[in-house]
């Protein structure tokens, strides 16, 4: 049985910032940090493209779990904003939360991070183009670190805090236990006792956060998971908008169903992949900073925010049977041209080989109608002519969908305005706490934690 002042479950952004703020400002304490994925120099995934094509289901996803969490091969985009990537600010107030971010990538600047752009929407001309146009650019400042040097930023970030923080790598904590005083954490090898227990597990913990809450009784709700495509076009058709703001967070209110329809993670010269969550293979993107490493296409997801009200309260497994779905029809993620889509027919190898889009992913073609409820892809499909008046091109025929995209939400954990639970010292955050929904949010949660700690 070992001790510690803290315990970190999870070291995706939310943990090691934790770790890294706590080393900081209070290093006597002891901290150890269990990680259900392996460190960041093991975290490989097998599809190489030749050999292994697709996803092959290994049990701890690399590209989810290990040391820099879900975010280690993501496209680094830091959104300094609180207009969306979750709602921390509900909890610590606008300022706060924007003070934390910012400070977020102060770290990031002296890690690796240096000479890296920093973009922002403010005032921009592009701005008037959308309200013209019926689309509402949202107010963001990014920093795009990029796959590559958000790499680097985590490797630097671990050698500094190697020596002072315990990291335990392929140890998932299994149960957690209150003590009169503390925590008790379980996993395969034994178990360990802290005073203050911070639990960070994100979207590939989010099932087990569930049983965690279930059996201590901490209140939860869920509520919501958004469903769409990732489309991929030619980069130049997306460029007056990437070029000015790296990503244009975009929402359209349909016409037809009031829905609000959202451009999600764009990826200028980037490549589609496969993300794989608690088996289920659905798709995302990302690309790099380094020039050699890009592609000709830009990519984007456009999203669908489904909320459910009583009596239906698993969000998440809706979303799941949708992506089922895809993975049923295609063996994995679906492909469809955009003009095959309107014609109401499949996509074909033949077809898509004779587009203008070259596929960064490869994907089956079919046809994504047999997927998606109607009502999403109307809404995505009025979305598509709409943003083909700001950046015209995005309804041509060779236009790639890949299907499906789920943003799954984790049930939000009922936490006090200190992201503490019920429970005095047991603190949820990142996005397994359903507060945050991408890095920046959910490293500035760990910040804000590991100081109140720090000040105890
Ligand atoms: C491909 C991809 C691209 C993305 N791109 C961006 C982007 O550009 N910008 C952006 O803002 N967001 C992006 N995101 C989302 C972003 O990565 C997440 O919002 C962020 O990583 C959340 O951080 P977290 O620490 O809360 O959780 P995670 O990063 O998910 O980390 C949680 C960690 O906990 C571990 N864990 C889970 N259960 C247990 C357990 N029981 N015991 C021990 N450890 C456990 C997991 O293995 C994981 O390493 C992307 C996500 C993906 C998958």
């Amino acid at each position: 049985m070992s001790n510690f002042d803290v315990i970190i479950i999870g070291a995706g952004p939310g943990g090691i910032y934790s770790a890294y703020e706590l080393m900081k400002t209070k290093p006597e304490l002891s901290v150890a940090v269990f990680e259900a994925g392996n460190p960041l120099e093991k975290r490989k995934c097998p599809i190489d493209g030749k050999t292994v094509k697709t996803c092959v289901k290994c049990p701890t996803c690399s590209i989810m779990s290990g040391f820099g969490g879900a975010g280690a091969f993501s496209d680094g985009k830091y959104n300094i904003t609180n207009d969306f990537g979750g709602t921390l600010y509900e909890y610590v107030g606008r300022e706060t939360a924007t003070e934390l971010m910012e400070y977020v990538d102060s770290i990031n600047m002296t890690h690796g991070g240096e000479g890296t752009k920093l973009y922002s929407t403010a005032g921009s001309e592009f701005k008037r183009k959308c309200i013209q146009n019926g689309l509402k650019l949202l107010d963001a400042s990014v920093r795009h670190l990029g796959t590559d040097k958000n790499y680097v930023v985590l490797e630097n970030m671990y050698q500094e805090m190697k020596d002072h923080i315990h990291f335990f790598f392929n140890t998932a904590i299994t149960k957690v236990e209150k003590l009169t005083d503390g925590y008790k954490v379980i996993h395969k090898d034994g178990e360990a006792e802290c005073k203050f227990c911070i639990i960070s597990v994100g979207r590939s913990g989010s099932k087990w956060m569930q049983t965690v809450c279930e059996d201590m009784q901490i209140p939860t709700k869920s509520n919501r998971v958004d469903l769409g495509v990732r489309v991929e076009l030619p980069a130049v058709v997306f460029q007056d908008i990437t070029n000015n703001l790296y990503e244009g967070k975009i929402v359209y209110r349909t016409k037809k169903f009031e829905d609000s329809v959202r451009t999600f993670c764009m990826n200028p010269h980037g490549a589609v992949v496969n993300e794989n969550t608690n088996g289920i293979i659905t798709v995302n993107g990302h690309s790099y900073e380094d020039p050699s490493l890009q592609t000709d296409n830009t990519n984007f997801a456009l999203l669908v925010a489904k909320h459910f009200s009583e009596p239906f309260k698993n969000s998440n497994e809706y979303g799941e049977s949708i992506a089922r779905l895809s993975n049923m029809l295609g063996g994995g993620v679906i492909v469809q041209r955009f003009g095959d889509l309107e014609r109401g027919r499949r996509s074909n190898y033949k077809r898509l080989s004779e587009g203008m889009v070259i596929p960064t992913l490869k994907a089956t073609p079919g046809d994504l109608s047999l997927v998606l409820p109607k009502r999403l892809l109307d809404g995505i499909i009025e979305m598509i002519y709409a943003l083909d008046k700001i950046a015209p091109g995005t309804a041509n025929d060779d236009t790639l969908l890949y299907g499906v995209e789920v943003k799954f939400y984790n049930m939000e954990v009922e936490v006090n305005e200190n992201l503490e639970t019920i429970y005095p010292g047991l603190y949820v955050i990142g996005d397994g706490s359903g507060v945050t929904h991408s890095l920046s949010h959910a490293s500035a949660s760990g910040i804000y934690v590991a100081k109140q700690i720090a000040e105890m």
